[in-house]
């Protein structure tokens, strides 16, 4: 787990290029969700449910991986 140590929730719109920057939540991320032809979603735990509908690409049913501690 410790390669995604740092890793920062991207949620809960997944931006990409120009808003990838722009998500607005600096929390460490704690799950990773599988998104289609796109890299995978890191969130933390707050926007987790929130990625699943409002992220483009995620799959359904989704796929959820544990990255790191809530
Ligand atoms: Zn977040």
């Amino acid at each position: 787990m410790s390669v995604h140590r740092n890793a920062r929730c991207r949620g809960p719109y997944g931006g990409e290029g120009d808003q990838a920057g722009g998500t607005g939540c600096d929390d460490p991320a704690v799950f990773e969700v599988a998104r289609y032809r796109l890299p995978a979603l890191r969130v933390c735990a707050v926007h987790l449910g929130p990625c699943l509908l409002l992220a483009s690409g995620v799959l359904w049913p989704p796929e959820i991986t544990l990255i790191g501690r809530p």
